[in-house]
């Protein structure tokens, strides 16, 4: 089992669980983002509803964020470390490998700043990437 899972559990207060393990172990290995589906595909788990479960509490708890990147499905992908408990400060561009179909945070340190009239509030931004991924270029 990996020494990551257990630590990142217990440094953002969420209780262990094997399906808490279970679903994490697959982020940290993959290392891009899952749809509910796609993660359903993956694991040996029957209920469809738990995982979902599970991916609400790893949001909330700010272990995962999520990714509208136009395709209709919610994706998740991990947070950094300075994420937690409704505080999410993963402002970076997503990209989307057209070979392999995977999608990756991507850290940016020049994220543009974009200026919105007084009054308005951004709560969220979207900024998806497409192309060919470093694993697929390198084939
Ligand atoms: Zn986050
Ligand atoms: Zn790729
Ligand atoms: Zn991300």
């Amino acid at each position: 089992m990996d020494e990551r899972i257990n630590k990142l559990l217990e440094q953002k207060k969420v209780k262990n669980t094997a399906m808490r393990q279970l679903v994490l172990a697959k982020f940290l290995e993959e290392k891009s983002a899952f749809s509910l589906t796609q993660l359903y595909d993956l694991l040996d788990w029957s209920e469809k509803s738990t995982i979902f479960r599970t991916l609400k509490t790893f949001v909330e708890k700010g272990i995962l964020h999520t990714i509208d990147n136009g395709s209709g499905a919610t994706l998740y992908a991990l947070c950094s470390d300075n994420c937690s408990t409704h505080l999410h400060i993963d402002f970076h561009p997503h990209f989307k490998c057209e070979k392999c179909g995977k999608t990756i945070c991507i850290d940016s340190q020049t994220f543009p700043e974009i200026k919105v009239p007084t009054g308005f509030e951004v709560k969220n931004i979207n900024v998806n990437l497409s192309g060919i991924c470093r694993d697929c270029k390198a084939l």
